[in-house]
């Protein structure tokens, strides 16, 4: 049976939070659900969890949970009334210990803002809307000239292109929605403007002392974090091009050259990889994407993204469902296309990584062939999506639900919790014919097995071909 190789994330939000929607996005394909703690509260983030749980459980197809932290974003404070600001007019930032010193005059939630930026830097607000150019700094406090006229409301995101900010990897906010997050057992925990390797190491600190196994993903939004790609793809288990934050922090035309960069990369090093926000940005109003948009899907499914994510498409949105739809025809169209599942460059390095080779040499030989992996923690699974198998499907098996809940985000693998029998031979015998009854492979397909697991007396990794 063909299934989609590239994975769905979907954010949750007032529009799909019901458990009768979170059961018709899984029905419709999502395999990861999306939690944005920039906008969640702890008593919405464990309803929704709960959701997840239930639904998934009812429907038998299980799914991941990811907790996407909001990260240290500087905001502007409360404003009474929407700010109508005209080029060239001064508007103050201000600690909000200070009094304003001019008529037009906000705050911001990070009193460092002013040691960090210099005379003639340009500021951006309200996802890069307002441009601000810096005239004056004093303590605590600076002056700015209006360059782009435009409305501003309250709490809006300042980006700062270009300058490094002193801020830390993770807020007192973001630590305690890690405490929610390691309370939930989910599956993914997303850092925000992650600037470095040494963020993901804190953050995976933070993680092991809440015993929280959950796997990092590193969002790359801005230029600092570029240019430290290589360390930070290293330290994390999966990186995701946050093209929202990103778009505003690098010149636009950029973009689609650092995303590609971040693929290779990515790819490279053998890490799984997301393509985030504004994939199908105009159906969050609309019943049908446009035609730029469709094409984007397809660009990121050519450039083997593990998984593509849409935000206000399912929080919001008017259309949720259908986004998923739509996502998954372009995602099976695509692959379907000669050379859409690649195997970019990589850089083998362990023997685990050599004897996953060689299977995926073996299957890509082969007509018909599928993989069955049987994994403990899921090492030799990651290591064969990262290998792309050209044609081959992926099952992984492993008795551990947690792992099997992690590979929901790899490309090409459909994972499945399965207790392993004390005879190998069993254990084979029992995955075959439960993916045959799901018609999920024929009777007499080849398939190649690879196992880490099965037989203890057994220290090396093992490689068999059999015929379902
Ligand atoms: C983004 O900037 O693309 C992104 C996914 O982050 P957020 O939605 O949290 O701003």
């Amino acid at each position: 049976m063909n299934f989609r190789k590239t994975k769905i994330i979907s954010t949750l939000g007032p529009a799909t939070q019901s458990p009768e929607k979170i059961k018709e996005l899984i029905e419709a394909g999502v395999n990861v659900f999306r939690l944005n703690m920039s906008h969640a509260s702890h008593d919405w983030t464990r309803d929704t969890v709960k959701y997840i749980r239930e639904q998934s459980s009812a429907l038998d197809k299980s799914v991941a949970t990811l907790v996407d932290l909001q990260g240290p974003s500087i905001r502007t404070g409360d404003v009474e009334e929407k700010l109508s600001l005209s080029k060239g007019e001064t508007v103050e930032f201000r600690n909000s210990d200070l009094e304003p010193s001019q008529p037009i005059s906000v705050t911001t939630n990070y009193d460092k803002l002013f040691e960090d930026v210099s005379v003639d830097d340009v500021m951006l607000v309200d996802n890069g809307e307002i441009h601000f150019k810096v005239r004056k700094i004093e303590t605590g406090r600076l002056i700015c000239e209006v360059l782009t006229d435009g409305k501003m409301g309250s709490r809006r995101h300042i980006n700062l292109p270009g300058i490094r900010v002193n801020l830390p990897a993770l807020t007192k906010k973001d630590l305690l929605d890690l405490d929610i997050a390691a309370e939930l057992d989910v599956d993914y925990v997303a850092i925000s403007f992650v600037r470095d390797a040494a963020h993901i190491r804190y953050l995976r600190e933070q993680l092991e002392e809440r015993h929280c196994a959950a796997n990092i993903v590193a969002k790359i939004e801005d230029q600092e974090a570029v240019r430290n790609l290589s360390d930070i793809i290293r330290e994390t288990d999966a990186v995701m091009v946050a093209r929202g934050d990103l778009g505003i922090e690098v010149h636009i035309e950029e973009l689609p050259v650092i995303q590609r960069a971040i693929l290779k990369e990515a790819a490279r090093i053998g890490r799984k990889v997301i393509v985030a926000t504004h994939m199908l940005e105009s159906m969050v109003e609309n019943p049908v994407p446009t035609r730029a948009e469709v094409s984007d899907v397809a660009n990121a499914v050519f450039e083997q993204a593990d998984a593509v994510m849409v935000s206000g498409e399912t929080s919001v949105g008017q259309y949720p469902i259908k986004c998923i739809d739509v996502l998954d025809r372009i995602a099976r169209r695509m692959e379907k296309e000669p050379g859409a599942n690649f195997c970019a460059d990589i850089d083998l390095r362990t023997e685990k990584q050599f004897t996953v080779k060689s299977a995926v040499v073996l299957a890509n030989s082969l007509d018909d062939a599928s993989i069955i992996i049987f994994t403990a923690r899921g090492v030799l699974a990651n290591y064969t999506a990262h290998q792309r198998p050209e044609k081959a499907n992926i099952f992984a098996f492993s008795p551990d639900d947690k792992v099997v809940r992690s590979l929901h985000l790899n490309r090409g693998v459909r994972p499945y919790q399965m207790e392993f029998a004390e005879n190998p031979d069993d254990s084979i015998r029992q995955a075959i014919e439960f993916l045959k009854k799901r018609k999920e492979i024929e009777e007499g397909d080849p398939v190649v097995i690879l196992s880490d697991v099965l037989n203890e007396d057994f220290d090396t990794d093992a490689i068999l071909l059999r015929r379902a």
